[in-house]
C-alpha cells in the first residue's frame, strides 16, 4: 500500500510496451506502475518513475521486487512458472497464478488442459521423435504445423512443413536442440479473430467484442474491432469460450483467446482455439480508444480486485494498424508525425519510445468512426506513412 494516496501498488514485470501502456492507465487510477525492466532503454522504464532493474529469469531479483508490491503481474509471459509458484507460497500475490499462467507459456499443456475441456483445438499430439511428426502428418494430412511448446512469439517457434522429409528434418533439428515439440493438424482458416476477458479474483468476468485480427508473416499487423460480418451467434459463443476458459484456468487479469475461424460463411462457421495469452495484447490495444474501458485499465481493476468496467464499443467500427520499423533513412519519425497529424487529425498514434528496428513493433494507430473499410485504410494508410515516409 502507497500510504500516501492509500492505494495498492501494483508492479508489472517487464518493461515493454504493455507495462508502458499499463502505466498510462494506472496514472488515472492514482497509481504510479512499478515496473521490473531490464534495461532503461525499455519502453516502461523510459516513462515510469518507480522502477527497479533485474532480470525476470532471476528468483532473487523477482523477490526483491515483489516486496511492496500489494500485487505482482507480468507483462510477458517468460518467468519461470516454478518461480511464480514460489513466490506465491512465500506469501506475495501474482495475478495470473502459476497454475493459470503456464497455460500461456506452453502450448502443449495449454492444449492437453484444452481438449480435457473440450474446447476445440486442431487435432495435435506431443512428438518425441522425428517418427513421430511423420506418422501424424500422414493421418492429419500435409501441411503440418510444428510448434515449439515453450519460448515462441510473433510466429517465431512456428514452422509448416510440407511433406514427411520436411518434417522429418524439421523436427529432428528441434528436437535435438533440447526443445519439446508439438504437431497441430493445419487449420484451413476463413481468418484469424480474438477475444479478450478479463476476471477478477472474486470471479467475475467481463468479455470484450470479439475482433478480427490480420496477421502477416506470423506478426499481427491489423486489429478489426467489431470482427466484420461475424454472426451474432459465433459472437457470443467466442465470448462464452472465452469466459470459460478463463473461469476452468483461474485466470486473473487479462485473458486474450487467439481464435481461428472455419468455414465457407457465416451458415457454417467455426472456431477453433489457437493460443492463449494472459496480459494485455496486442489484439486489445483498439480498446484504448475504442472501448469505454481499455484492457489496460481493466487489467489493472482485475488484479487489484475491483469491479470490471464497461466493455462497450465507443464507435461502431475501430480499427487499429501495427506501426512497425521500416528502413533507416527518409524523412525523420517526428516529420512524419507532423504531416499524419496534417492529414489525418483523427488518427490516434501510440509510440513506444523503442528504437527502429525492421520489423519491430514500435507503435500502432487506432482510428474510430462509422464505417469498418473507412476506418481500416486509414489506420492502414497512418501506419504505413509512420514506417515508410510515403
Ligand atoms: P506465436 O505464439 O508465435 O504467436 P501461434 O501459435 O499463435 O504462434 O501461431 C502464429 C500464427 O501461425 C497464427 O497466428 C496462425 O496464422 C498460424 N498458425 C498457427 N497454428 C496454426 C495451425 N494449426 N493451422 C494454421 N495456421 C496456424
Amino acid at each position: 500500500m502507497d500510504s500516501r494516496t492509500g492505494l495498492p501498488v501494483v508492479g508489472m514485470v517487464g518493461g515493454g510496451q504493455l507495462a508502458r501502456m499499463t502505466h498510462q492507465a494506472a496514472i488515472a487510477l492514482g497509481q504510479s506502475l512499478r515496473v521490473l525492466a531490464l534495461t532503461p532503454e525499455d519502453g516502461a522504464a523510459l516513462v515510469a518513475a518507480d522502477v527497479h532493474y533485474g532480470d525476470h529469469t532471476d528468483l532473487a531479483a523477482l523477490r526483491t521486487f515483489a516486496k511492496g508490491c500489494d500485487v505482482v503481474t507480468f507483462d510477458h509471459e517468460h518467468v519461470p512458472t516454478e518461480y511464480v509458484r514460489t513466490l506465491a507460497a512465500e506469501g506475495f500475490t501474482l495475478y495470473p497464478p502459476a497454475d493459470a499462467l503456464v497455460h500461456a507459456q506452453d502450448k502443449r499443456v495449454m492444449r492437453e488442459r484444452l481438449s480435457a475441456l473440450g474446447a476445440p483445438v486442431p487435432a495435435w499430439r506431443p512428438v518425441a521423435s522425428p517418427d513421430e511428426a511423420v506418422e501424424f502428418g500422414e493421418r492429419v494430412g500435409w501441411p503440418l504445423v510444428l510448434k515449439a511448446a515453450r519460448g515462441g512469439y510473433d510466429g517465431r517457434g512456428v514452422w509448416v512443413v510440407d511433406d514427411p522429409e520436411q518434417a522429418r528434418e524439421q523436427a529432428r533439428v528441434l528436437i535435438e536442440g533440447g526443445t519439446q515439440v508439438i504437431a497441430e493438424e493445419r487449420v484451413r482458416l476463413r481468418r484469424e479473430l480474438a477475444v479478450q476477458v478479463a476476471r477478477s479474483p472474486f470471479g467475475q468476468v467481463a468479455a470484450y467484442p470479439v475482433v478480427e485480427t490480420v496477421q502477416r508473416d506470423g506478426i499481427c499487423v491489423e486489429v478489426l474491432a467489431p470482427a466484420p460480418g461475424l454472426s451474432e451467434e459465433l459472437a457470443l459463443a467466442a465470448q462464452q469460450l472465452a469466459i470459460d476458459i478463463a473461469t476452468a484456468l483461474g485466470v486473473v487479469g487479462l485473458l486474450a483467446v487467439e481464435l481461428f475461424e472455419v468455414g465457407t460463411g457465416p451458415a457454417d462457421g467455426r472456431l477453433i482455439v489457437n493460443e492463449l495469452a494472459m496480459r494485455p495484447h496486442n489484439s486489445g490495444h483498439w480498446s484504448i480508444e475504442g472501448a469505454r474501458t481499455s484492457q489496460f485499465e481493466q487489467h489493472l481493476r482485475a488484479v487489484l480486485d475491483y469491479p470490471m468496467g464497461d466493455t462497450a464499443l465507443t464507435a461502431p467500427a475501430v480499427a487499429m494498424a501495427n506501426v512497425l520499423g521500416g528502413a533507416e533513412g527518409g524523412m525523420s519519425i517526428d516529420e512524419r508525425l507532423h504531416h499524419l497529424f496534417a492529414a489525418d487529425p483523427g488518427a490516434k498514434v501510440h509510440l513506444y519510445g523503442k528504437q527502429v528496428r525492421p520489423g519491430r513493433k514500435i507503435g500502432h494507430v487506432t482510428v474510430l468512426g462509422d464505417d469498418m473499410d473507412e476506418v481500416r485504410a486509414r489506420a492502414v494508410r497512418a501506419a504505413r506513412w509512420l514506417r515508410e515516409g510515403e
